[in-house]
């Protein structure tokens, strides 16, 4: 079966190196002459000595990126260097939660254009990453919390998104196994954003890698970038264990490790790197078709189509670079779970791991160009890091190909901490841990 090219806005095929469309017809045709003619989703290919763009980090918003460039922006003389495997970074240890119940006006449209992306990209990648629009509902505990959250809803209402007040009936009838009379936070209700949901974490980074690879993207795995090498006051290239690689711009998209790669090129960042937990538990038949967020203290959980909770908490609150996790923070975590949740007591947890996040000073991401021309950044996405996959790389892709930031991403840059024009999500200072 011959390939079929990914379409580009303009309708134009694309030029095609490629690992063939998915569809029905293929899967019985392949089915019919003994699964012969799959190839790999992504080429292999060496380095090359140079390139236009270099991407560093094969996470979401790395392999995001690339494609957008490609897709979108025509870009694809393009590398994507990353250190592993695809998909072991944190784009492949989050809950899996997209929504865009935000606060501050800008972040909500950046979230919600996101959420757009989100709804149409199966289609856009040819790739099935199990996008499920089930409802996020955060709950609400005291009086002075259903005021706040009430005024995040009107925020995000007046910005045309979705948000619905439920009542307790109404939790009651979401989430039946909630317990909503403990004596100490007894649920007082809950808002409800009907479009948010999960997709599948893993099948994000294959899907994009996919696609941009199909678009002639290099992805080079086992990669890893020991240096930014610079020309005065100009990016020229990066250092790696396979050799130098040249590049007009580099693009820095490597979540918990901002800091470290940026300290390469002499750039001190906003950021501290944190550890975040995530735990799933034995399958289960279906008991929870919301994403549900308790209010009293820092849990959400989902099921995953296999039936396993997914669920997860806080940053355990201290730096590191370690993806563990300790454990005061799962202890805390569970008490929240069987506190909102009690027949979870009897659920055996099957795994936990963790992931290391950028918390940025004023819990909102960077994207941006940086002091070093040619060195974009992408980082410092806190919790809220794989909802913003498809809009994070539209928006980088449109900073590197046009040189001006996306109008919904305008208010990410990295001057508005010198400037005193931060985003601060949750209103609590420059304290990276509290975001
Ligand atoms: C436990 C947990 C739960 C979360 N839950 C959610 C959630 O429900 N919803 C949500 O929106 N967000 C969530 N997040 C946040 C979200 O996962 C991240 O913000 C987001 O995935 C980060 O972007 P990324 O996918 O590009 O990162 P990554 O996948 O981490 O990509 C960065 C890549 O850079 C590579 N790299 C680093 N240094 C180098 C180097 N020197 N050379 C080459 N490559 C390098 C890494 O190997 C990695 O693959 C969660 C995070 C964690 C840890």
């Amino acid at each position: 079966m011959s390939p079929e090219p990914i379409p580009s806005p303009s309708g134009s095929p694309a030029p095609v190196r490629s690992s063939g469309r998915y569809s029905l017809w293929r899967l019985l045709a392949e089915g019919l002459r003994g699964q012969q003619g799959w190839r790999p989703a992504w080429r292999k290919p060496h380095p090359r000595p140079a390139y236009q763009v270099v991407i560093v980090g094969g996470g979401g918003h790395g392999l995001a990126t690339a494609f957008y460039l490609a897709h979108e922006f025509g870009i694809r003389d393009v590398a994507v260097i990353e250190r592993g495997p695809l998909g072991l970074g944190n784009v492949g240890r989050n809950t899996t939660i997209v929504r865009s119940n935000y606060f501050q006006p800008p972040n909500i449209r950046f979230y919600e254009y996101s959420l757009k992306l989100w709804e149409g990209l199966e289609h856009t990648l040819n790739f099935n990453a199990m996008v499920s629009q089930r409802g996020t509902l955060n709950l609400f505990h005291t009086e002075a919390q259903r005021d706040l959250f009430t005024r995040r809803a009107n925020q995000m209402r007046l910005l045309g998104v979705d948000a619905v007040a439920v009542d307790r009936d109404e939790v009651r009838r979401l989430v039946p196994l909630a317990d909503l009379d403990n004596g100490r936070y007894p649920v007082l209700g809950g808002f409800l954003q009907p479009r948010g949901g999960t997709v599948r974490h893993d099948a994000v980074a294959w899907g994009y890698a996919r696609a941009a690879s199909n678009l002639g993207v290099d992805i080079i795995e086992h990669c890893e970038v020991t240096g930014i090498r610079r020309d005065g006051g100009r990016v020229t290239g990066v250092e790696t264990t396979r050799g130098f690689i040249g590049a007009e711009t580099v693009c820095l998209a490597v979540a918990g490790s901002s800091s470290r790669l940026a300290a390469q090129a002499g750039l001190k960042l906003p950021i501290e790197s944190h550890v975040l937990q995530a735990f799933v538990s034995e399958a289960l038949k279906p008991v929870l078709d919301v994403v549900l967020t308790y209010g009293a203290g820092h849990f959400y959980v989902s099921q995953s189509d296999k039936g396993g909770l997914v669920f997860g908490g806080a940053i355990d609150g201290y730096n590191t670079y370690g993806q563990r996790g300790a454990l005061p923070m799962a202890e805390e975590v569970t008490a929240a779970a069987v506190t909102l949740l009690p027949a979870l007591a009897r659920v055996k947890v099957l795994r936990q791991w963790g992931g290391v996040m950028d918390m940025s000073m004023d819990g909102s991401p960077i994207i941006s160009h940086t002091p070093l021309a040619g060195l974009i950044l992408n980082g410092g996405w806190c919790y809220g890091g794989f909802k913003a996959i498809p809009a994070g790389g539209m928006c980088t892709a449109h900073l590197i190909a046009r040189d001006t930031p996306h109008p919904v991403a305008a208010h990410l840059d990295l001057e508005r901490f010198a400037a005193g024009r931060t985003i601060d999500e949750r209103g609590v200072g420059p304290f990276p841990y509290l975001h």
